[in-house]
Formats: C-alpha cells, structure tokens, sequence
C-alpha cells in the first residue's frame, strides 16, 4: 500500500505498480491521471473462464483453459529467435503455449503451477497449441474468479499490459472515492450500480451480467447526463434573439430551383417546403435532414442556403472534412456562376493575408455563402447577418455542434444533415428536440449499385470488367484498407497502387489519395479525378463522406472484410451519383456466408436496413467506444444496442429538469457538478443555478 492520500488527479506515475517509464507510455492515450484510466473503458473482454474443455476446443476460435504447468522449455530457434514452450496439462488434454522473442517470459512460470490460458488454439500434428496467449495465473482454487478480462482501446507503442496495470492501480486507488451522481435511492430505483462498484465491474468484470449492468448504468448516465446538459442550455438560451424572419415567395423558389441542373423530387419539394416554413418563423429552426447516401440532401442543403442570401442573409455550411468543404465550394462556385452572390471558403492552412480578406467580406456581408470545416465557421468568425447554419454528415452528435455555434452572438437557423440513418427511439433521444425531415428515395433514373462478392476465383474477371468499362471512359475507385494515418497503413496504399500501376491496371491512368497527403496535394488529385484526367484513384476510405464525382461508377474494395458496415455502404454512395449503373466489387476471402458483414452488404442497397443490421452485429466489443480526442463524443459511443437505456436517461433527465429546474435539490449537487465538469464548457453551461 502505498501513503497516497486517494485522489483522481493523482498522476498515474505516482501510483505503485505504473512508475514513470510506463506512466511515459501512456502518454499517447492521453491517460494522465487515475481519473483518465478510470473512464478508459474496455473495447471488448475476453473469456478467461477456464471454461473450456479439451474436448470443445475448435481451430481458429478463442477458448480458455484451466490447467498445470508441466514443463517449460526456453531454446533459441534456427532463425535466431527466442521460443519459450510451456506444456499446460488440463482436464482430458494437454497444450503447447507458445512465445517467441520474449524470453523474460520464461521466469514467471514454474512447474506445478495453476493457470487459465486464454487464445486461439490450433493443432499441432496430434497437439494443442497456442501462439502467444494470455496468461491468468491462480492460487489454487481461485480458477474461477475474474472471469473476463478487459480488452482496452491501444494507441501506437501501448501495450494492452500496460493499460491493465495502470487501471488497476488506478482502482486500487481511487475507485472507492469516485463521485456517485446519483441519490441513493435512484440508484436503487433504477438498479443502477453504484459508482465504484460499476467502475470495478467494467474493468475487471466478476460475471458477464455485472460487466452488463457496469456497462448499462455508464450509458445511463452519459446520456442522462447530456440530455440534462443540452436542456438547461436550452433553458439559458431562451430568452435569446430571435431568428431573422425570412419569407421565400413563389419567385424566389423558382430563381433558386432554376439554378439546378435538374428538377428537384417530390421529397426534395416537400422537405424544402418544411425548410421554408421554417425559415419563415422567428424561431429558429433546428431540423435534423435524414436520407440515405445520395437521396440528394446537398442539393436541399443549398436550396436552404440560396434561399437565406435571397432574402437578405448569410448562410454557412461546415463540412467534416477540408475535402468536402472545396467540393461544396466548387458546387456553389458552378452553380452561381453569373449571379452577384459571393462565396467565401474557410479551411485550415490558408495563407493568413487571404483568410483575413475572407473574414472581412464575411464581417461586411459582401459575402453571402460561407462553406468551411467545422473548427473554421464556427470559430469566432464574425458574421454580419447569419441567417441559416448548416451542419453536413454529421454522423453523430450534431446537437452538441448546434449547441456549440449557438453561442454566437446571432440565432442562425440551422439544418444538421445526417447519412447514417439512425433508428428512430435512438435519434428521439440523441435529437430529441429536432425537427426531423426524410429524404424518401432517390433522384430519378438512379439505379441501386450492382454489388458482387469477389472471391478468389473471380478475380481476374472482375479485374477484366473494370479494364472493360475504364476503356468504355469510365472511372473508378480502388479502396484499400488502412489505419489512417500510420506508417504501415500508407505502405499497404502505396503498395496497393505500385501493384496496379504495374499489373492489372498498367494501362490507364491512375491516381493516389490518402489521409497523409496535404489538403493542397489531395484536392489536386481529386481536381484531376473530376476532370477525368485520371481514370482510376486508388484510395483510402478518405473518400467515404460525402465525394462526388458521378462519372465514377466503379468501386473495387480491396479486404472488403477489414471495413465497418455503415463504411462499407458509404464508399458504395461514392458510385451511385448518377444514371449510369454503379458497379461495386467487394473483394474477400470469405465464402458467402461465412462473413455476415459482407453477406449484408452485398445483399442489399438499402441504408435504413443495414443500419439496422449494423447494430444486430455489433458485439459488446464495439459497443464500448474509445475516448475520442474531439472530446465530444461519449465515453460509451454507441448508443444502438440499448435503446431502452437511452429512452429511459431522457425521459428521466426530462423529468428532473421539470421538477427541479435549477437542480437546487441538495442531493443533487452532486450531479450538478458533474454535468457541469463534463458538459459546462462546451455549452457555456458556467451559470446553472
Ligand atoms: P447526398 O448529399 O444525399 O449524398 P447529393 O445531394 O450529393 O446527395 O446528391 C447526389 C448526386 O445526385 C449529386 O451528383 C447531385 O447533383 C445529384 N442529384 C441530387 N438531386 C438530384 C435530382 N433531383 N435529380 C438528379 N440528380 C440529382
Ligand atoms: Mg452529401
């Protein structure tokens, strides 16, 4: 034990057990204190029950075995390396665990001892055997406790070890002083865990259920937590200016949809319609736009914007990424080509001369249309009269950006548009207090994307149609996977696009994109792409959002099984622009049927649908989300798999804010510190109570 008084900002460094080297290795996951290892939730636990028999045990799928070490044998193998075996005798077999290279390993077992093996066993001739396993060793009796053990979300050169040991020293430490948010009795009333109790759960879980129920009062509270933020924001915020009143007659309409190149749909009429309504009233409009990859949200979204410069006002759209925000610019630039209104673009990196010109114009209103990334229109750029904000591909969250921009000195109205469907008591509760608009369907002669599994045997003739239809002057995507921003994850890119350069695509004209390019050097690429001096772009998912170049109708998806559901449907939308048929090849190496994400995508094209299968498939892993940096996501990102958590938290975040307005209750105060720890910066929430 150590004398440490018990604090969550003690520094992880300081705690017995972490020590500075490690505490230093951390560092990328931005764990500092034992507050920051407390909320590092695990992505996933493994099943280190022992549970497993021999008998059970399958090639390839991860068991976990009690047994007794019986021998241990540390050699140096012919290429030079360190192979350590130790032979674990268990009920009706035996296995081989296996390390190379980690010689030190050899100390930590001794012959007679207990232990839990937790891998991927496969045969070894007529042998067991498991390549670098965990290892749970056990005083005798104690094989059943601590049952699953935590998987954590890892940054570059952090050892899942390490991330271990500093929770664990962390909850040692500090988890009996965790601030509980909750009264006693609503905890009770809830069945809720308590604090330190769901802490230690969710990190060192002693059953499966009570990891659930850890896991199951964190979403409670995150969301209870939000949803009572994002109301006493709205409490602060109404006695605020109105919205400028904008009145879109019949006139205007007709200029505006005159400017398109094609007639808008019927759901493109009736939302802009409900858009209008809004526009007109004087308060603001907080709407949420939902359609699916290519139903033709943008092209709302700009009507909106057009509609607000008519009348009088400004209007900015903030992109997720610098990428879309010169596309958006671009559009904006063709589509008013010959009109008096003026369009400014706000992306990082500009030369500071330039992006001072720019906010001026944007101060005076010579400028009407503003198109930037977040950060940049949102960060203290000074408009003259914004009338309209609107938010686009916000995947998630977008009321925490809503919330975020209204504290500007105008009352802009504002549009969050989302391509990722959300199931409906999910964007209740996330959106509540939005407006919610559909897109139905998609614009007219659009054709759903021709999808083809590309097992081994096909390619060559997969590779045959796309040289066919390259040659007929269309373009194509080639996606690789690729953990964005790392080294080997370029290397797979530019590999990818040696290999085709020289082999099968040799040809034609090929391009390269990837997150590690400048902003400049990827919009030269994709510039090239539009103008079709290049034929096929080999690319990382950087292109899943928003692109669009409808000339390209050929996508190949190199590892298709490396890529997300939701990821995979994205990049498909980058084909499906236009009236020529899209063609998609999701190459794999798995049979149909045995990969149900691919199986999904390649069965059907309706985004609603698979984002419903999306949250069936998802394990526990990927239900527990890393910390983001961005800061506002949640600390339990995905919100799919509970539903009836996420309407709960609201409806009782709603009530408590009906009841007690201010939280003035003093067994709140608590939770009044809390949310506003978490949520009062970002919201400007200094002043509650
Ligand atoms: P989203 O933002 O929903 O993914 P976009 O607004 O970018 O979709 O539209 C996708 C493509 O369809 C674009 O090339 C756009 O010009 C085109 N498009 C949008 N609406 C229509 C329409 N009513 N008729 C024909 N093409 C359309
Ligand atoms: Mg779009």
């Amino acid at each position: 034990m150590s004398d440490l008084a018990p604090s969550l900002s003690t520094p992880l460094e300081r705690l017995p057990g972490v020590g500075t080297s490690r505490a230093q290795r951390l560092r990328p996951l931005e764990l500092v204190t034992v507050r920051d290892a407390l909320v590092h939730f695990p992505r996933d636990y493994k099943d280190f029950s022992g549970a497993h028999a021999f008998a059970d045990l399958l090639e390839g799928e991860h068991a976990s075995l009690a047994g007794e070490v019986v021998d241990i044998r540390s050699r140096p193998t012919a290429g030079g390396r360190n192979m350590l075996t130790v032979l674990v005798q268990g009920e009706g077999g035996s296995l081989r665990a296996v390390w190379f290279n980690m010689p030190f390993m050899a100390k930590k077992f001794a012959v007679g001892m207990r232990l839990v093996l937790a891998g991927v066993p496969r045969r070894s001739g007529a042998a067991w055997e498991m390549m670098h396993p965990e290892v749970r060793f056990c005083v005798a009796g104690e094989e059943s406790r601590g049952e699953w053990l935590a998987v954590y979300p890892l940054a570059d050169g952090v050892r899942q070890s390490d991330v271990r040991l500093a929770v664990q020293a962390a909850l040692d430490h500090a988890a009996n002083i965790a601030p509980e948010a909750f009264p006693e009795e609503w905890l009770a009333a809830k069945q809720l865990l308590p604090i330190g109790e769901a802490l230690r759960e969710i990190h060192l879980p002693t059953s499966l259920e009570r990891m659930e129920a850890a896991r199951r009062r964190f979403i409670y509270q995150e969301l209870f937590m939000l949803q009572l933020a994002l109301r006493l924001h709205r409490s602060q915020q109404q006695d605020r200016r109105a919205a400028p009143v904008m009145t879109v007659d019949a006139r205007i309409d007709g200029r505006i949809r005159a400017r398109f190149p094609f007639e808008f749909t019927a759901s493109q009429r009736a939302v802009s319609a409900e858009i209008v309504a809004d526009l007109g009233k004087s308060e603001p409009m907080n709407r949420l736009l939902q359609g699916d990859v290519g139903s033709g949200k943008t092209a709302v979204a700009i009507y909106a914007m057009l509609a607000a410069a008519a009348c009088g006002h400004q209007a900015a759209i903030m992109a997720p990424t610098e990428l879309l925000a010169r596309q958006h610019h671009a559009t904006l630039g063709r589509l008013l080509a010959g009109s008096r209104l003026q369009i400014e673009l706000l992306v990082g990196g500009q030369p500071a001369a330039k992006r001072r010109k720019a906010l001026e114009r944007i101060a005076t209103g010579e400028s009407q249309i503003v198109v930037g990334t977040q950060a940049l229109v949102s960060g203290g750029t000074a408009f003259k009269s914004l009338g309209l904000v609107v938010i686009d591909e916000q995947h998630r969250f977008g009321v925490i950006q809503r919330a975020v921009l209204q504290k500007g000195e105008s009352e802009p109205h504002t549009l969050v548009m989302t391509a990722t469907p959300i199931p409906r008591t999910i964007a209740h509760a996330i959106y509540g207090d939005l407006d919610q608009s559909t897109l139905q369907g998609e614009p007219p002669g659009r054709q759903p994307v021709l999808t083809y599994r590309v097992a081994a045997a096909q390619i060559d003739s997969w590779w045959d149609h796309v040289r066919k239809k390259l040659r007929e002057g269309r373009q194509a995507y080639v996606v690789v996977p690729s953990v964005e921003e790392s080294a080997r994850g370029l290397a797979s890119v530019r590999s990818a696009y040696e290999e085709l350069a020289n082999g099968r695509l040799e040809a034609f004209r090929l391009g390269l994109v990837h997150g590690r390019l400048s902003s400049a050097e990827k919009q030269g690429v994709m510039e090239a792409f539009r103008k079709r001096e290049i034929d096929a772009l080999v690319c990382t998912s950087v292109i899943e959002v928003g692109i669009d170049v409808p000339n390209a109708t050929l996508m190949t998806i190199l590892d298709a099984e490396s890529f997300g559901l939701s990821q995979l449907h994205q990049l498909r939308g980058r084909v499906a622009r236009g009236p020529v048929q899209g063609i998609c090849g999701a190459i794999t190496e798995s049979a149909e049927g045995a990969h149900p994400r691919v199986d999904a995508f390649v069965a059907t094209t309706d985004g609603f649908a698979l984002a419903n299968e999306d949250l069936r498939l998802r394990g526990p892993g990927e239900l527990v989300g890393t910390r983001q940096s961005g800061r506002l996501d949640l600390y339990l990102a995905d919100l799919g798999k509970h539903p009836e958590v996420v309407a709960e938290a609201r409806r009782d975040a709603l009530d408590l804010f009906h009841r007690d307005p201010t939280l003035a209750d003093a067994t709140l105060s608590r939770l009044k510190k809390l949310v506003v720890d978490r949520w009062g910066e970002t919201l400007g929430l200094g002043d509650v109570g």
